[in-house]
């Protein structure tokens, strides 16, 4: 049962994807844990490197606003 395994499956059901039932290994949106936070924090890294308007734009459409969650961004 390898979506056990993925990141959007909980309580029985994929979190991300409308579909009625997991698709297992032949999903291509398949990530584990580790591998969503990473990808997470590469998404941040990359909202952080913006100009400021930019970001809060940005992290008002599809963060509810919270610009808060870029202060642990890391720059690189
Ligand atoms: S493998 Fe695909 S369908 Fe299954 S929980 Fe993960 S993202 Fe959803």
């Amino acid at each position: 049962m390898i979506e056990k395994h993925c990141f959007a499956f909980r309580h029985g059901k994929c979190k991300v994807l409308t579909v009625k039932k997991c698709e297992g290994d032949k999903c291509p949106f398949f990530k584990t844990k580790a591998q969503a936070d990473e990808d997470q924090k590469k998404a941040f890294r990359r909202i952080n490197s913006l100009d400021l308007s930019t970001k809060r734009n940005i992290i008002s459409l599809y963060y509810g606003g919270k610009m808060s969650l870029l202060d642990d961004v890391e720059v690189r």
